[in-house]
């Protein structure tokens, strides 16, 4: 059976039948990671570019909020 997000050949650690899967741990990041793998990608990449474009979109609020705690300080 394989994995329903990244249709994985069995490898993946977010598949119930692979020997890694945890089933509190596991979720669709292990599946970002095989794909990572398969093509050759550098593990955990994907996550940081992410967190990356999520940090960008929440400048105008970090720097409202950097504003706002220097006024406390
Ligand atoms: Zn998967």
């Amino acid at each position: 059976m394989n994995c329903d997000i990244c249709k994985d050949s069995g490898k993946c650690k977010n598949n119930e039948k692979s020997k890694d899967y945890d089933e509190f741990y596991s979720d669709y990041w292990d599946c970002v990671e095989y794909v990572e793998l398969m093509e050759g990608k550098q593990k955990g990449s994907t996550m940081i570019s992410w967190i990356k474009s999520t940090m960008d979109k929440n400048k105008d609020y970090e720097s409202d909020f950097s504003l706002w705690s220097k006024r406390y300080n």
